[in-house]
């Protein structure tokens, strides 16, 4: 009998549970991708995502095409496409990773309920997380919703046999023979070419394997060095972790063998990141709304003015404005940032965290539904923060405490360059004449601040308190 395994977020042939388990049922495997329209529709020609899927793809294919074998790519709608192709090869099954988002599982529902009507069996195997749904429970089977005693849970089932790799590669001359047929290219989808070569950015299993080395080599420096956006501090790794073209049990095999505070550290990360997707599969309805029920209804006064210079780096905070270039710049943002201007947007601009959680998802390359949400309903006291909504940060002290030396800053926000340090973090506390001698005219070079910081700090605080 034949099976199809369908990739989505598990962009690789090594270690791939869905991959392994077809292998596994199936006398032959035919690996398929769709390119869903229903959700490339929705995006812009320029969409990097789509870039980098459309790369990583191309090298798994050829991969296998390199051993006679294909990976069968289609332009459709998954929900019709899937079992159309079950119908047309004869399968007898489809096997997939798990996708925890809302929208994903509606859709696996729909596909599961087509393949079922036809004869076909449909398996989710779990592949994107160390512990999916309901593995991590509180003693009395209630989901975590604090992430310290979710973390030590955690760690506690932890066990070896959590991480062992499925040998998915070996089997792959089991794969269903077949002449290669033509992908369809950028253009035929609907998409340009970006810019991730510039940006240094290299799809798939092999970019991947680039960075994780890369980061090995500093991995001792992580718990230091990963809050200075200034540093090459953090792995880099967000995109690959996104797209399931790095495994998460290759990740947290390598945190666990290497010993010390800045492994240690950086699996923290990566209990964070299954901490917001069990989040996800608890409680759907984040999306959209508060997590907490008392802040569903803030009367955020939302103007329409501060949210553009926000989003194009013109609030006249040096480091939200940084922050907010490299994202725009990159579809990157270092997270100390992510948390520095989602606090700024929403305590000090008092606009809704949804209209910045919406900016994020279109522009960041590494852009994860649980993640996102996670952290903005965390920077936005909304959401899953053991600390009340009283404790706000102060963007000038996070400026001086992160960016001591300005280097960030400068990078991003040249026209400020020429200020000494002090005055960088605050261009509009410089004396006129320290201005004068670095080129800065406020108002023409580079504008006044929006907001008052404490002002707009007792102003968010009204706000929470009528909740
Ligand atoms: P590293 O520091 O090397 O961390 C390793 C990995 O752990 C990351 O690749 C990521 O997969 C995971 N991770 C790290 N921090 C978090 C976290 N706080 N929550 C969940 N997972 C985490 N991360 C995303 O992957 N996609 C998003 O859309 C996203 N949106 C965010 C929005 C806000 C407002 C905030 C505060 C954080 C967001 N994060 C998001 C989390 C975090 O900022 C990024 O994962 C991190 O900056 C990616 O860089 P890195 O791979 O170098 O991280």
């Amino acid at each position: 009998p034949l099976s199809l395994c369908w990739l989505r977020r598990d962009l690789r042939l090594t270690d791939q549970a869905a991959l392994h388990a077809a292998l596994a049922a199936s006398d032959r495997v035919l690996p398929v991708f769709i390119f869903d329209r229903a959700i490339l529709d929705g995006l812009p020609r320029d969409d990097r995502r789509v870039d980098f899927l459309h790369r990583t793809l191309a090298a798994l294919k050829a991969e296998l095409n390199a051993r006679g074998r294909d990976l069968l790519i289609r332009h459709a709608q998954a929900s019709e496409a899937i079992p159309a192709l079950a119908a047309e090869f004869g399968a007898q099954a489809v096997f997939v990773s798990r996708d925890y988002e809302p929208a994903a599982v509606a859709r696996d529902q729909t596909v599961a309920a087509r393949l079922e009507a036809a004869g076909i069996a449909f398996h989710g195997c779990k592949d994107q997380v160390i512990f999916e749904r309901d593995e991590v429970l509180t003693a009395s089977r209630q989901p975590f919703s604090v992430f310290t005693p979710y973390k030590n849970a955690w760690l506690k089932r932890l066990a070896p046999s959590h991480l062992l790799p499925y040998p998915s590669e070996q089997q792959l001359d089991r794969l269903l023979a077949r002449p290669a047929e033509p992908m369809p290219t950028l253009a035929e989808l609907g998409f340009e070419p970006t810019d991730l070569d510039a940006l240094g950015i290299v799809a798939g299993p092999a970019g991947a394997a680039a960075r994780l080395d890369d980061f090995l080599r500093r991995i001792d420096d992580y718990a230091e060095a990963r809050d200075f956006p200034a540093v090459k501090g953090v792995s880099y790794l967000s995109v690959h972790l996104r797209f399931g073209t790095l495994s998460i049990r290759q990740a947290v095999t390598l945190a666990q063998q290497h010993a010390g505070p800045g492994a240690a550290a950086w699996l923290n990360e990566l209990i964070w990141r299954e901490f917001y997707q069990q989040i996800l599969h608890h409680r759907p309805d984040v999306v959209g709304q508060a997590f907490k029920a008392e802040y569903r209804a803030l009367a955020f006064p939302n103007n329409e003015e501060w949210f553009r210079a926000w989003c194009e780096g013109r609030t006249g905070y040096p480091i939200v404005d940084a922050a907010m270039r490299q994202l725009n710049h990159s579809g990157y943002m270092h997270n100390r940032l992510r948390m520095v201007t989602a606090s700024f947007l929403v305590k000090d601009l008092l606009i809704d965290w949804r209209w910045g959680e919406r900016y994020f998802a279109e522009k960041l390359i590494d852009y994860d539904l649980a993640a996102n949400n996670g952290g903005w309903q965390w920077a936005a006291s909304t959401g899953c923060d053991a600390q009340p909504y009283f404790r706000i940060f102060n963007p000038l002290t996070q400026s001086r405490r992160f960016d001591p030396e300005g280097k960030f800053i400068r990078r991003y926000v040249p026209e400020l360059a020429g200020l000494a340090t002090d005055d960088l973090h605050a261009p509009w506390l410089a004396k006129p004449v320290d201005r004068a001698a670095a080129g800065v005219r406020l108002g023409q070079d580079y504008p006044f601040p929006l907001v008052d910081h404490a002002r707009q700090r007792e102003a968010a605080l009204a706000l929470f308190k009528k909740g």
